[in-house]
């Protein structure tokens, strides 16, 4: 069970982790996009954490954190990136409306929860080379870990994990969504922005969750 500590700590680090890739992340979206992923990803988490400890200190529902937090990505981040992030948060805190501390199960819920309204609203699956391509294998790595009574440690690491792999994989895919769908077969052979966000906020929370022993 985890309270708003390990969340807003969790949170923090996946912003500190996303503008320290800034560059990284633009370059990616260079070969295939705009290049502005880093750029926008790490405005967002500027004003993440600016906003965070207030939320900590103002708000004890984990499902207001999170649909605040997604409020803001809707604001903040430019290009398709916010609306999708925003609604990733703002799924994830539906589904843990009035909640003041979270079970592992609720946290492998909200990952599902958000993927399906990225994908609802981005009209877009598994296989187009989104951010999807990481978000759905890590859901159900995690879902599969949860059912194995693996730790909330481990349930991360397991989604972190095949994140990676969904990364790797949007290197031998052509995209059909976004940005990328308009260079078409040229995409193939690059790997997709969106989808390494995914990993690093992952890894983020995993390593988080290690050092805060939380469980
Ligand atoms: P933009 O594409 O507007 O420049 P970003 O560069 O910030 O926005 O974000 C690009 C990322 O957004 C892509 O790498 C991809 O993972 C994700 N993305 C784009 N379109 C979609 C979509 N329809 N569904 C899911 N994810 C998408
Ligand atoms: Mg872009």
């Amino acid at each position: 069970m985890t309270g708003k500590e390990y969340m807003i700590a969790a949170l923090e680090e996946v912003s500190r982790v996303i503008m320290e890739h800034e560059a990284v992340l633009n370059r990616l979206d260079n070969a295939i996009g705009d290049g502005d992923h880093g750029t926008n990803m790490a405005r967002a988490s500027r004003m993440m954490l600016k906003l965070l400890p207030e939320l900590g200190e103002t708000r004890d529902d984990m499902g207001a954190i999170l649909h605040q937090v997604g409020m803001s990505c809707i604001s903040e981040i430019g290009g398709s990136a916010g609306p999708l992030f925003g609604t990733f948060y703002l799924r994830a805190g539906m589904a843990n409306r009035g909640k003041t501390v979270m079970e592992p199960a609720d946290w492998v819920a909200s990952f599902e929860a958000g993927a399906v309204g990225v994908s609802q609203l981005g009209m877009s699956a598994e296989g187009d080379k989104t951010m999807l391509d990481a978000l759905f294998p890590a859901g159900r790595a995690m879902q599969e870990a949860l059912e194995a009574g693996k730790s909330f440690q481990e349930i991360l690491a397991a989604g972190a994990e095949a994140a990676e792999d969904g990364v790797e994989y949007t290197k031998t895919i052509q995209a059909s969504r976004g940005r990328a769908a308009y260079i078409g077969e040229r995409s193939i052979g690059h790997q997709d922005p969106g989808a390494t966000t995914i990993m690093l906020m992952l890894q983020a929370m995993h390593k988080v969750a290690v050092e805060m022993k939380a469980e």
